[in-house]
Formats: structure tokens, sequence, C-alpha cells
């Protein structure tokens, strides 16, 4: 036996310091990476052949709304085909907990969409994200609005009373305390906008004491920017915290080039307070659909719209003309609704990414029924579009904006780099190949996702106090045992959820990329493999049941993932090198070996089969490029014939 659950072997390491990379193989031991050698120095009886691909850390996500998406969406497709391993939430302002109202305030429900998800404190929230068990650590921010809405209720178009600021600074203490990172702000947005800026900094207080961080949506990203920024620094400062400005940009025709004026401006700042900003790689944003913000953009799509559902997708402009009205009017009666707008310069996004203080954040919204590409695309389009095509930045740099620049600058200790020790959060990927499939950049003929990811996710506990936040149990699969970490530096660390299945499956394609795998593939232990299966299973399942519940909501996220080109469940490895193709098959086939092993009902297990073969079937159908009808009928008929399972039929 091996001292290694399982070796990366014959890859090419970028180790997400922005060092060069280097040939090297990589061990994992638990949740923690135990080794990193030279090529074929670390053997092991589980070896995954990373030939031609780039060892990644896991990326982190610095600009998520996926809050309440850890739990309803576990196996996060969005993030994992990506190869994001940590997703930070509660941007903006908004976040689920802690939340002291029963009713879901309009705001809010950006991100909840089940009054059961939000929580009055976050220790009780960090439960129900653990008990989803989703696929990606979590990391979250409380936000400034939710504790505005907790204290003031539906009052919001006037700044806080002193009463009311303390009640927020004692929820943002409690929940600090209870392992939170730190806190959010929106102020451009409408419940927040009348908070004056010693509303937020008082609120903030409790930021110095735990080490936490303040990130700010700030309260003008056009006109009055370079304000705003004073804003956000001030803040800050007197709450003695690290400053991350969101999602940087200057928006609005009139402020193209102005990263002229706030680039230098952010430089001059780093020089007294610890800031950075995150940026995402499109020059359209997306949020709620605001008529004020028509006239800014030169081009407005609909995302998802209550009263109108068939709106979503489509032009507001286009909308109103089957309205008889101005779009203006469409607005308004198509409200609630979410909205795309091309409000940026390439120029700027391009001069905001490659700055030194930048990282990467997507900023997607889970639930939008047509999201903004960046949901699915962000972290394959900054890798194949503007490093790769472009040469923004070498690909080392591109690595470490998305791993141990954002780790480090969000305190996610132990997490973002690749060496002995740290969390085996780990990412595969073909620098050659990989790119986004987001119809914004090529509408006519969307490519195959082409990232060979492999996200290797592994719990290490919910935090809900500094000493829970010490024990760091191990994911269960079989693979791996229970192990304590040591405690980190005294503070309550990020509230860390991650599932067990995910490196599982990763094991399973990343062994079947290559046919002379196959009997690699076929001398796992059978009891291990059996072990990881029934997890993959049960993840499919859960995830299948919460489908089931959405109804005919199914067809819309076939659209979804036709808009997006996207690939679905366990996707993004689904591209060019063909591995999303079988792995349905395979998960179909070991489920077949294993079920009947348990000697489970024929009809049971037809019923599962059929199905998860729906559920494939849905997901390959957003991908004209990679599944071909002939694919699809081969996959079929290995439904029924099942090669490698000899002679058997269902
Ligand atoms: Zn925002």
């Amino acid at each position: 036996m091996t001292a290694y659950d399982f070796v990366v072997r014959n890859g090419t390491l970028i180790d997400g310091t922005g060092a060069p990379r280097r040939a090297a193989d990589v061990a994992v031991k638990g949740d923690r990476i135990s080794a990193v050698g030279a090529p074929g120095s670390l053997r092991c009886d589980s070896e995954i052949d990373a030939t031609g691909l780039i060892v990644a850390p896991g990326f982190i996500d610095v600009h998520t709304h996926d809050d309440t998406a850890l739990i309803d969406n576990p196996g996060m497709a969005m993030k994992a085909s990506q190869g994001v391993t940590t997703v930070v939430c509660g941007n903006c302002g908004a976040s689920a907990s802690p939340y002291t109202r029963a009713e879901i305030n309009h705001f809010l429900s950006l991100l909840v969409k089940k009054p059961e998800n939000i929580a009055p404190s976050f220790a009780g929230f960090a439960a129900k994200v653990e008990a989803a068990g989703p696929a990606l650590n979590g990391a979250f921010l409380v936000g400034h609005s939710t504790l505005r809405m907790s204290a003031m209720g539906e009052d919001l178009m006037r700044p806080a009373t002193t009463a009311e600021t303390a009640e927020m600074r004692e929820l943002l203490d409690a929940s600090l305390g209870e392992g939170a990172i730190g806190m959010s702000s929106g102020l451009f947005y409408p419940v927040a906008r009348a908070a004056t800026t010693d509303e937020v900094a008082e609120t903030a207080l409790p930021l110095g004491k735990w080490g936490g961080l303040y990130t700010a949506h700030m309260r003008d990203e056009a006109d009055d920017i370079l304000a705003a920024m004073d804003e956000t620094f001030e803040i800050g400062r007197r709450a003695g915290a690290p400053v991350i400005v969101s999602h940087h940009k200057t928006s609005g025709r009139g402020n193209f080039g102005r990263m002229r004026e706030t680039l230098p401006k952010f430089e001059d700042a780093m020089k007294r307070q610890e800031i950075s900003f995150d940026v995402y790689p499109y020059v359209a944003g997306s949020t709620i659909l605001r008529k004020e913000m028509l006239d800014r953009a030169e081009r407005t799509l609909v995302t998802w719209s209550d009263t109108m559902p068939s709106a979503s997708g489509r032009d507001i402009a286009d909308v109103a003309r089957e309205l008889g009205c101005t779009p203006h009017e469409a607005a308004d009666r198509i409200h609630p609704a979410g909205a795309i707008y091309f409000m940026m310069d390439e120029a700027d996004v391009q001069a905001a990414m490659s700055h030194p203080g930048a990282m990467i954040g997507s900023d997607g919204i889970p639930f939008d029924t047509h999201p903004h590409p960046r949901l699915w695309g962000t972290f394959p389009r900054v890798l194949g579009h503007y490093c790769r095509e472009l040469g923004l930045f070498p690909l080392e740099d591109a690595v470490r904006r998305m791993t141990a620049y954002p780790a480090a600058r969000f305190r996610l200790t132990g997490r973002g780099t690749v060496r002995a020790g740290a969390y085996a959060d780990l990412c595969l990927f073909d620098a050659a190949t990989v790119i986004d499939t987001a119809p914004s950049r090529s509408r006519s003929a969307p490519r195959s996702a082409s990232i060979a990811f492999s996200a290797m996710a592994r719990r290490s506990g919910v935090t809900a106090s500094p000493q829970a936040a010490a024990r760091a149990a191990c994911c269960a699969c079989r693979s791996c045992r229970p192990s304590r970490a040591p405690a980190v530096e005294g503070r309550a660390p990020s509230a860390f959820v991650a599932a067990g299945t995910f490196h599982a499956l990763v094991t399973l394609l990343r062994l079947d990329r290559k046919r002379g795998d196959r009997a690699g593939f076929e001398a796992l232990e059978r009891d291990r493999l059996a072990g990881l299966l029934a997890e993959a299973v049960r993840t499919i399942l859960d995830a299948l049941e919460r489908l089931v519940d959405l109804g005919d909501q199914l067809a819309e996220a076939v659209a979804r993932a036709q808009l997006q080109g996207a690939v679905g469940l366990g996707g993004g490895a689904v591209g060019e090198i063909g591995l999303g193709q079988t792995f349905f098959l395979h998960v179909l086939q070991r489920l077949v070996r294993l079920l009947d092993e348990v000697a489970l009902p024929l009809q049971e297990l037809l019923a599962e089969v059929l199905l998860l073969h729906r559920v494939h079937e849905l997901f390959a159908f957003g991908r004209p490029v990679v599944v071909r009808q002939g694919d699809r009928h081969r996959n079929r008929s290995l439904l029924t014939r099942g090669p490698g399972a000899g002679a058997r039929s269902i």
C-alpha cells in the first residue's frame, strides 16, 4: 500500500505563486497535498495521468452570489466546470444570513429563492450549507444590506439610526465570530443607497477585531466613481479592514477610458492601506433591471422576469416593441426582472484585469433564467481569450490572479497554492485549448467548452466557532479518512464546505481520458471504486431530485445550456478531449454493476438509469459542437449493452 490516496503524474505544475511552470508530480492524501516531487518520484496505486495538462491550484471565484446555490444546486456545475474549487459568497451587500425577517426582500431574491435557505444567524446558515454537502468550498461575507433589512425592515430609504446601526454591528460581530470572513456593501442599490458613510463604517467596526475584510460594490461606478472610491477606502480605514473593490469598472459611454484615472488612484491609496479589486472578463454587466441604466447601456438583454417570463433572453427594445411602449415603460411592466447591460469599454476591461492589484471574480448570478455568460465562462475566458489569445499576461500570472493572490487577500489559509501541506484543491486544464463558450463571443458557432478540469474540493468543515473551525473533517468517501487540521492563527477562518464526491468523479474521468487507460481503470480496487461511485451516484440522484422538483423549469435549464453553449453536470471537461461523453456512461455502467451487487430490484435500477440518461440528454442538448446525433445514439446503445460489463443486458 502506498502512502498517498492518489498521485497526479506527468503534468506541468503552475503552483499559483506566479513562479514559472515546471514538470512535477503531485501526491494527495486525505484533504491535503502531501508531496510535490520531480516527475516519476512519487508513486501510488491510483494515478491520474496529466500528460499535456497544466496542474494548478483550484480557482477561487472571489465574487459570487452563490450563497444559496451551494444549497439548491450542490453540484455547482457552473463553477466546477471552470476549475473553480472555492467560491466567495455574500457580495454586493447581499447575503442569506444573518437575516432576521421571515419574508424575502425583493433585493435578497437575487440570491435567495427559498425562504428555508435564509437564517437569522451565520452559524445557522453555515449548517444548512454543510448539510447540503456542495461540491465546492464556500467562504462567506455578511451583506450590509442584509443587516439593514434585518434591523430596519422595509423602511430602507433613510440612514439607519444609532440604535439600528448598533444592532447591525452586533449581528456582524456575531457572524464573524461564527466564521464569516468579512462584510460586503452595495451602496449602489436602492436598499442601501440612503446609508451614509458613517453608517457603513460604524457597522463595519468589528472587522478589525476579527481580521475580517471589507468588499464594496461602490456607490457609483460611473460619473462619480472617484468619490465612491474615496468613500470605500475611508470605510476600510475606519474599520481597520483590508478593502476589496468589487467588479471594478467605469461604466457608461461617457466614462470609457477612465481607468486612466481610477488605476493610478488605486495605486496611490495602496501605499497607505491594503486594497485590491476584482474584475470579470466581459464588457457587459448584469444585475436587476433598472430603468436608469437603460440609457447608459449600449444594449440591454433581459435575463429573467417574474411578470413576463417570455422576456428572458431578449433585448429590452424588442420586448418594448411587442408591448407597444418605450423601453422604460417595458422595464416597469416586466418588473421584477434582471438584465445584462453592455456598458463597458474593452480597453478599460483589459487595463483593469492586467493591473497587478486585480483578481478574477465571476459575479455570476446563479438563478437567472438566461444568465450572463460570466456565470459559466469567466475563468476559461481569462485563460483562453485574455491570456492565450491576447497575451495580456503570462499563464503563470493568470493562474496567480485566480489562486494564491486571492487566497492571500481573502485570508483563505492553506488554499491557492500547490505545495506540500496545502489543501488538495486542484485543477487540471489544457492551456492550448481552454476557452469559454459564451455566445457573446461567437453567436453563430459556439465552441465547445474545452477546459479540462478537475476540481478536487475537499471537505474541511464549517466553522461555527474558532474551535470548530480548527476541526477539519475529511471528505466522506472511502478513500479519505477523517483527519484533524491544526488551528488556524487564532481567529475564526472562513467557513469551508466541500463534498468528497468530486475528486472521485475526476479520478474516473481522468483515467478514462485515453483509451489506453482502460486497463488502469479496470484495475482500481473494486472496493474503492464502489465507495466512490456510491457517492457519485448519490450526488447525481440528489441533483436529479432537485431537478424533478423543478418540474417544467427543466425546459428552461435546457434553454440556458443552449444559450451558454455550456456543458452540464460534471461539465467542462466534456469538450474537445471528449470526457463528458463518457462521464455519465461510466457512472451508469458502474451503477449497474454496483446496484446489481447489492441486489437492488431491477425495476428501481431501471428507473434510476433512465432518469440519469434523461439528464444526460438534457445537458447534452446544449452542446452542438460536442454532441452529435451519432454520439447520442451511441450513448444510448452503450446504455443498454454496457461495454465492459460483459454480456449484461438491462
Ligand atoms: Zn455588485
